[in-house]
């Protein structure tokens, strides 16, 4: 067991200015508040924070780290709480321990892969201090190591969960030494038989293996020593018992035929003498080809750098060689924690940029960061900005956008969940349907039968699978709306023409009819009526001679059952590819030939046309599957455009007088005139004029802003 005072020896070794004081009441304190307990196997509990510290100092990092390792189990085994280390350790040790402490509290179930995938993604994003991370990763290394000790059922699950989730961390964070050890005892663990029988066979090749080994490695020191290339490291090994166990799976193969069991490792100066090293090796044996790969030059995602090669040798004995400088090595072996050397408040602005750059691109992080200094000095990271990570009540971890919501994550359960969501419980509590989760949020969906999605719900959904099936939905209901509107549209105009509509509608003439529209069946067609994308009259033209369709009836009919008091009538605009529309133009802003003009398909009464400028436009358009493109009619007849003016003007004898002459001499119509007056002798002339498109009333503008006395002319609504 390691003893405090070595560790302490250890820390000043390594950093000068480190904060031993600091450390000294961590241990105390831990040392207090641990008395008395005692792992399962039967050591006092102290050496486990212990030997967290020392893994930790072991990387070179900082005191708050080593501080919170040693007191990383006080808050979840002893009555001792967070405000409590913070008063005593400060607040940066106490966020680690707050953070390892969290994470513990994180039940992980599954091992399916895409889980376990999620399940990382969410406790690295639940980390907002790196430290959190080193601290978990000696607990569990620990932990490993002394697996041993725990009855069975515990043992598997903690070995599958570190099999799962830490050890592919660990790589991730470029961590190769704690990775590959965790799988080891993982590996042990799991497959205790293949574990054992792997070991028995490996073990009687070694004294064969070892010789050779060694053999070769002398002969590289002595050829490298020749070239004066510096060797700071040369030592050979048989590989790791799981990475041979994976071999032999992944091929298929038994252990004899693995030729390359042994390994060599050259540490060296520069990428110069890895290349030159190389150079020499190649010349000495064959190489193996396909096998040689430059991560100096191409460094893997998490860091790492290397060459690697195989090579057999003048016995025929395949063995594998990686070479790299010190300082590939320190990250190789420590990954994220090799950029975390000693700093105790100061901060080397070059390092810490380039480590920056350097997490970034190892978690794929794509979002600009706009002050890397600020960011390192406070030690925050977010590894996952975009995403937040939830469990259902049963456990498993569903990954959404941030800023998701109980409706979102309602969705990714099951489409009818989120039709029929009422309401959500978070972490037990209920919340509304609005409320953005947070990492590591336990939700629970609230549903009733027969509820429907509301329109409303899109203003504040993120996820697009909720987008589209909401939307969907109504749609869905749209159409079911459509389709009775435009029967009743059909058997309204029918009425009107005194067509006994129902006999006409047999089976056999809906199909046809339907058919001829393009349609499968009859209820498309009235959608589209209803839509108001094809005219009731027209289809009733496909069903009876074009002689019965005369309006006898007409007067009959009080008012339509179409919204407002619009009669649909035909007017001069066409629509996207049909000659024979339901169109009106809208009420508020008149459209007059000419103008640029919008389509917005409205339920059951056609197409209503607004003039692009029109401020309804925007809110009616706020569905865009309902615009439509229109535009005003080439071949048509003259008939001019009703539009009203209004005209502000100082109040003078005959300037009513003036104006109609004014109007009158442009050879336009007047249909009405009015005139007020007020006190301020400023006077208002309401004037309606027929007008044949926007250039005729252009002109009439114009003549009118040149009549004396008037101050301003304006078109109005109707
Ligand atoms: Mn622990």
């Amino acid at each position: 067991m390691v003893q405090f005072e070595d560790l302490i020896e250890k820390v000043r070794r390594n950093s000068p200015d480190a904060n031993i004081e600091l450390l000294r009441r961590a241990y105390a304190f831990s040392a207090t508040e641990h008395e008395g307990q005692v792992r399962r196997s039967g050591e006092p509990y102290l050496g486990h924070p212990l030997e967290v510290a020392d893994f930790l100092a072991d990387m070179h990092l900082d005191s708050v780290a080593i501080a919170a390792a040693l007191l990383h189990d006080v808050v979840e085994d002893t009555l001792t709480t967070i405000e409590r280390i913070e008063e005593g350790f400060g607040p940066e040790v106490a966020q680690v321990v707050a953070g390892v402490t969290k994470l513990g509290t994180i039940p992980f179930s599954s091992s399916e892969e895409r889980q376990a995938e999620n399940f990382r993604k969410m406790l690295l994003a639940m980390v907002d201090d790196v430290r959190v991370i080193f601290v978990k990763l000696g607990d569990r290394l620990h932990n490993m190591r002394t697996l041993g000790h725990l009855p069975e059922a515990h043992r598997i699950r903690i070995a599958q969960e570190t099999k799962d989730i830490y050890a592919p961390i660990a790589n991730r964070l470029g961590m190769s030494k704690v990775k590959n050890e965790l799988e080891e005892l993982a590996f042990h663990h799991l497959e205790p038989r293949a574990y054992e029988a792997l070991r028995t066979k490996v073990e009687d090749r070694r004294r064969v293996t070892e010789g050779q080994i060694e053999e070769l490695r002398q002969t590289i020191a002595t050829k490298l020593t020749d070239a004066k290339i510096p060797i700071e490291y040369l030592e050979g090994r048989i590989k790791r018992l799981f990475s041979i166990h994976q071999k032999l799976k992944r091929q298929r193969i038994n252990i004899d035929q693995v030729y390359d069991l042994a390994a060599l490792r050259l540490v060296t100066h520069t990428a110069k003498d890895c290349y030159a090293a190389l150079g020499i090796i190649h010349h000495t044996w064959s190489p193996v080809p396909g096998r040689i790969k430059d991560f100096i030059a191409m460094p893997r995602p998490n860091g790492y750098q290397s060459l690697h090669t195989s090579v057999v040798s003048e016995r025929g004995f395949a063995f594998e060689v990686q070479i790299r400088t010190a300082e590939m090595h320190r990250v190789a072996e420590e990954g994220i924690a090799a950029h975390w050397k000693y700093k105790e408040g100061r901060i080397g602005a070059n390092r810490d940029e380039q480590y920056f750059l350097w997490l970034r691109q190892m978690l794929e992080w794509n979002q600009e960061v706009r002050d890397p200094q600020e960011f390192m000095q406070s030690l925050k990271v977010d590894l996952y900005p975009e995403e937040v990570y939830c469990f259902t009540p049963r456990g498993e971890v569903k990954a959404l956008p941030r800023g998701a919501t109980i409706i979102d994550f309602a969705y990714t359960v099951h489409t009818d969940v989120g039709h029929q969501c009422i309401g959500g419980r978070l972490n037990g509590k209920m919340v509304p349907l609005r409320t953005q989760m947070k990492n590591g949020d336990i939700v629970e969906i609230v549903t009733a039968k027969g509820r429907r999605p509301s329109r409303d719900w899109l203003s504040f959904v993120v996820t697009s699978r909720a987008r589209n099936k909401i939307r969907h939905f109504i749609n869905a209901e749209e159409k079911t709306r459509a389709t009775e509107i435009g029967r009743k549209l059909l058997e309204r105009e029918a009425r009107r023409c005194n067509i006994r509509i129902r006999s006409k509608l047999t089976a056999q003439s809906t199909t046809r009819l339907a058919a001829e529209y393009g349609f499968p069946k009859i209820e498309e067609l009235y959608a589209k009526i209803g839509y108001g994308k094809v005219a009731a009259r027209h289809v009733l033209g496909k069903l009876v001679p074009q002689s019965d369709l005369s309006e006898q009836a007409a007067k009959n009919e009080v008012s339509a059952p179409t919204v407002g008091n619009v009669q649909p009538s035909q007017e001069r605009i066409t629509v996207r590819g049909f000659d024979d529309l339901l169109v009106f133009r809208a009420r508020c802003c008149n459209p007059i030939r000419d103008e640029s003009i919008v389509g917005y398909i409205t339920r059951g009464k056609g197409v209503s046309v607004h003039s692009a400028d029109c401020p309804n436009v925007l809110n009616l358009l706020y569905d865009p599957e309902r615009r439509i493109d229109v535009a005003w009619d080439r071949h048509d007849d003259l008939t001019p455009y009703i539009v009203s003016l209004a005209i502000q003007i100082e109040d003078r004898q005959g300037i009513l007088a003036d104006i109609s002459a004014r109007i009158a001499d442009i050879d336009t119509n007047i249909k009405n005139i009015e005139a007020t007056t007020s006190d301020d002798q400023r006077g208002r002339i309401s004037v309606t004029v027929e007008v044949r498109d926007v250039k005729h009333l252009q002109r009439v503008l114009g003549s009118l802003r040149g009549v004396t006395g008037v101050l301003d002319v304006e078109r109005a609504a109707r």
